[in-house]
């Protein structure tokens, strides 16, 4: 039987296709998209639904954390001085550069409906 629960994946039209878990990331947005890492939900206060530190990137086709390139946006305490090291911390958190762990397969989200809707575009000032 066919689950209607599941969300629907909003995702930018060039946006990559998904890598096998494991897999170096490629910027595909599926995981944060879906659901907020833990870095959101203490930082970002967000608990559920796509996570508004999602930041596409023009330039790289890709999506990138906007909590690791740009978090002084994000969270008003850290100051613009402290954007680099802030950012360094957070890459760390979210294990960036350790290959996807995110197992699930867009295959086994039926609701799941790639768009053009444009999410956080807005280039980090
Ligand atoms: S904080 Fe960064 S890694 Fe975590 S869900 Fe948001 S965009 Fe993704
Ligand atoms: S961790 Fe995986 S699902 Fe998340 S952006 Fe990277 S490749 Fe995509």
């Amino acid at each position: 039987m066919k689950n209607t629960q599941l969300p629907t994946v909003e995702l930018h039209s060039f946006a990559p296709a998904k890598p096998e878990y494991g897999a170096h990331c490629n910027g595909c947005g599926v995981c944060c998209a879906l659901e907020p890492c833990p870095v959101a939900h203490v930082f970002l206060f967000q608990i559920k639904g796509k996570c508004r530190a999602l930041l596409w990137q023009d330039d790289a086709n890709r999506y990138v954390c906007g909590m690791v390139v740009c978090p002084d946006r994000y969270v008003r305490l850290i100051p613009h001085a402290l954007r680099e090291r802030s950012g360094r911390f957070f890459a760390s958190r979210i294990a960036a550069g350790a290959g996807c762990d995110f197992a699930a397969e867009l295959d086994d989200m039926p609701e799941s409906t790639p768009s053009t809707a444009s999410g956080t575009n807005r280039p980090c000032a």
